[in-house]
């Protein structure tokens, strides 16, 4: 079956008692049993519920997974997968990823002893490099927030495969429209739901998903044991709007590549570098179009100076100025001064993260005014 069909039949069966159409919010805490030792299979709402089965159901199909568990949260199913570790084993991760994965790993699990290492994972020889006998675990995130680098997630599978590691990939900015990790060998996908897959704006959530059944078990224990599961009435939400994520995401991916291609040629006076992975200047093009069926609907954008980077965030009248992405709504983002302010000057300057530099979440609105807007707002630059 392809992607839509997926996205609108998977887990969404008529309801049995009435033939609703739409999977209920069941709204419920516990489940009565019909006699001693006999259910319908459901308990407790922290362990079970219908409507987050069915979201379960459905975002593991899209990711081509056999198994896959809902979160309250991106940060909740990155803690879960944190928690497949013990004491004393090492991970392996991107040094570029979302700031709340280097804050879980580096303030919560670093003081229940593991260990991380923050390497630049698309290139083999770092990782090699940074391989160590009780490393357990490899983490990357492709494309990066807010650099839009790329990493081979063939070359990790591999490289996971040889030394026996577990390999993760954040697939948040691609949404399993464009990138399916597990396609790869990638033994499992984390997604924050509250960015493309639900898409609104109006709901935080996580998932995660494997096709390995032994971390499939273990992910179930983790879910039900810490308890960071979604409401009904999220599972509802997010369930609702991944209906419509192949449309979106051609749309965000549409509007993205006008944007980009008309920043890259028309205003080489005003603008530093434009980062797109669908730009052909992107240094992985060759890969973006190897591991992604779509390049997304993030830019990154470096207009030279702070001072240049302020006038174009504040000239922008469509585009919010806010953090967060991947809604149908186009945001702008000063990474310096909003997500990435804890990254040492050093350090970003390092991969290009300058104090010019902007980033834009695409939303689907009509590009002619998406790009009417940047103009104007351009135009602030003298
Ligand atoms: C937002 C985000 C997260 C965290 O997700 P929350 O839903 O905010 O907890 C993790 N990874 C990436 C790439 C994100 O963009």
């Amino acid at each position: 079956m392809k992607f839509s069909t997926k996205a609108i039949h998977a887990g969404n069966n008529p309801d049995p008692s009435t033939g609703a159409v739409n999977v209920p919010i069941y709204a419920t805490s516990t489940y009565a049993d019909e006699a001693y030792g006999v259910s319908k299979g459901y308990d407790y709402g922290r362990t079970i519920n219908p409507t987050r089965v069915a979201l379960e159901t459905n975002l593991a199909a899209l990711e081509n997974a056999k198994y896959g568990f809902a979160f309250s949260s991106g940060m909740g199913a990155t803690h879960a997968v944190a928690s497949l570790l013990q004491k004393g084993d090492h991970v392996i991760v991107s040094q570029n990823v979302y700031g709340g994965t280097y804050r879980i790993f580096e303030r919560i699990f670093r003081k229940m002893g593991l260990d991380f290492s923050w390497v630049d994972t698309s290139i083999k020889i770092e990782i090699e490099n940074a391989l160590k006998p009780h490393t357990k675990m490899i983490f990357v995130e492709t494309p990066t927030n807010p650099m839009l680098s790329l990493t081979d997630l063939l070359m990790i599978s591999d490289f996971a495969k040889i030394n026996k590691l577990i390999s993760v990939c954040d697939n948040t900015f691609m949404s399993p429209y464009f990138q399916n990790p597990l396609d790869f060998g990638i033994d499992v996908v984390v997604h924050s739901t509250t960015k493309y897959i639900n898409g609104h704006s109006d709901a935080i959530g996580g998932f995660a998903a494997t096709g390995r059944e032994d971390i499939a078990e273990q992910l179930k224990f983790i879910q039900n044991s810490v308890g960071a599961v979604p409401s009904p009435f999220d599972c509802y939400l997010v369930l609702r709007a991944t209906k419509t994520l192949a449309l979106r995401m051609e749309r965000h991916n549409l509007n993205a590549m006008k944007i980009a291609v008309e920043l890259h040629e028309n205003y080489k006076d005003k603008i530093k570098k434009v980062y797109y992975p669908g730009l052909k200047s992107h240094p992985q093009h060759e890969l973006a179009k190897k591991q992604m069926r779509g390049f997304g609907g993030m830019i990154s954008v470096d207009l030279g100076s702070l001072n240049n980077a302020v006038k174009f965030f504040n000239g922008l009248k469509i585009f919010s100025r806010a953090e967060s992405l991947g809604g149908v709504e186009s945001l702008i983002c000063h990474p310096v001064s909003m997500t990435h302010g804890a990254v040492p000057k050093e350090e970003r300057e390092k991969f290009g993260l300058t104090d010019g530099l902007v980033r834009l979440s695409v939303g689907i609105e009509d590009y002619e005014d998406l790009i009417e807007d940047i103009k104007n707002a351009l135009d602030e630059i003298k």
